[in-house]
C-alpha cells in the first residue's frame, strides 16, 4: 500500500502501453497531474499492461519518457499491472467465496443460442449482454471465465466532478460482466478497482470515454468492501473521422521535443488559457489557474464538448 502524504490526495494516470502518448491521452495525463498538484497531493503512474496481446513492446518506456519531457514526473516508481496478478486472484477468490462472483462456462455461441431460445436479445455496443446462464452453476461444463453477479445490485449512483450526478442500472444495461477472461487474462474492471484501492487513489481523473465503466467499478468496490474515489472525466479529443483520437485512427505520437506547444494544446482542451515562456513556467501557472478556478477545477461550463483535430 502506497502511503498518503500531506493533503491525503493521491491521483494517478493509468495508460495502457498500446502506443506512445498522443494529443488525446496527454489531456487525461495533464488533468490528473494538475489536479494532484493543485490539491497538494501525490501523482502516480500505473502501466495497465494486463491485456498483453494489445501491449506494444517499448511503449511503456516511451510513454514515461514523453511524460518526463513535459515535466510530468510521478512521485513514485510506476507500477505495472502485469506484476500484480496475485492481488487480482485474491480479490476474485474473495468474490467467489462470498457468492458475488461465479464461474461461467459459456462461449460466445452459447450466449447467442441462449438469447435465441428465449426469443429476445439484449445487446450493448454491439455485444450481447450475458443472459445469466451460469448464475446457478456450470451444469457440468468446464469454467471458462469468471463474472460478477449484478442481480439485486440496483441502480448505481455516482458523481462526476464535471458532469454531475450519474447513474446506471448495471444489471439491466451491462449484465454480469467478466472479471477474468476465458483466455485467462484479467479484465480491466477488476484490475483497475484492485489497484486504485491498493494504491490509495482518492481521485480518478481520466478521459470521458472511460466514464461508462465507472458504475461497474463502483459496484465492484462495494462488493470488495473498498472505498470509492472521486471521479472527474475530461473532454475527449476527436480525430478527423469524429472518433476518439487513437493510434488506430492515425493519432500522431506527441512531439515532446516541443513541450510548451504540447502543454498549451492539451491545456486549451481543458479550458486553460495560460501564457508562458517555458514548459515549467506553463505548468506552474496552470496549477495556479486550476486551483483558482471555482475551487480546484477549471470552469467546466466553459469547456465545450470534445475538440476535433486533424479535420
Ligand atoms: N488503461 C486505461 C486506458 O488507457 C485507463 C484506465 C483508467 O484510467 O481507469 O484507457
Amino acid at each position: 500500500m502506497t502511503r498518503h502524504a500531506g493533503s491525503g490526495y493521491v491521483g494517478r494516470f493509468a495508460p495502457s502501453p498500446t502506443g506512445p502518448l498522443h494529443a488525446g491521452s496527454l489531456v487525461a495525463a495533464l488533468a490528473s497531474w494538475l489536479d494532484a498538484r493543485a490539491h497538494g497531493g501525490r501523482w502516480l503512474v500505473r502501466i495497465e499492461d494486463v491485456d498483453r496481446p494489445r501491449c506494444v513492446a517499448g511503449a511503456s518506456e516511451r510513454i514515461l519518457s514523453q511524460l518526463a519531457d513535459l515535466g510530468l514526473v510521478p512521485d513514485a516508481p510506476p507500477v505495472h499491472q502485469s506484476t500484480r496478478e496475485t492481488l487480482y486472484q485474491a480479490a476474485l477468490d474473495r468474490l467467489v467465496a462470498s457468492g458475488q462472483a461465479y464461474a461461467c462456462g459459456c462461449s460466445r455461441k452459447d450466449i447467442e443460442q441462449a438469447w435465441q431460445a428465449s426469443g429476445q436479445a439484449r445487446a450493448r455496443h454491439g455485444e450481447l449482454i450475458y443472459p445469466g446462464t451460469c448464475r446457478s452453476g456450470l451444469q457440468g461444463r468446464p469454467a471458462r471465465a469468471w463474472r460478477l453477479r449484478t442481480a439485486l445490485a440496483g441502480v448505481v449512483h455516482w458523481n462526476d466532478r464535471r458532469g454531475g450526478p450519474q447513474q446506471q442500472d448495471v444489471e439491466r444495461e451491462v449484465g454480469d460482466f467478466v472479471l477474468r477472461r476465458a483466455d485467462g487474462l484479467w479484465a480491466y474492471q477488476l484490475a483497475v478497482v484492485v489497484d486504485d484501492a491498493d494504491q490509495g487513489i482518492t481521485d480518478v481523473v481520466r478521459g470521458e470515454d472511460l466514464a461508462d465503466n465507472t458504475a461497474r467499478q463502483v459496484l465492484l468496490q462495494a462488493a470488495l468492501g473498498l472505498p470509492t474515489p472521486r471521479y472527474l472525466h475530461t473532454p475527449l479529443v476527436l480525430g478527423a473521422n469524429g472518433e476518439k483520437l487513437s493510434k488506430q485512427n492515425g493519432a500522431a505520437p506527441l512531439a515532446t521535443a516541443q513541450p510548451l506547444a504540447c502543454l498549451q494544446a492539451a491545456g486549451a482542451v481543458l479550458g486553460l488559457q495560460v501564457t508562458a515562456h517555458s514548459a515549467s513556467d506553463w505548468l506552474a501557472q496552470a496549477v495556479r489557474a486550476w486551483r483558482g478556478n471555482g475551487g480546484l477545477a477549471p470552469r467546466w461550463g466553459e469547456v465545450r464538448g470534445p475538440t476535433t483535430i486533424g479535420a
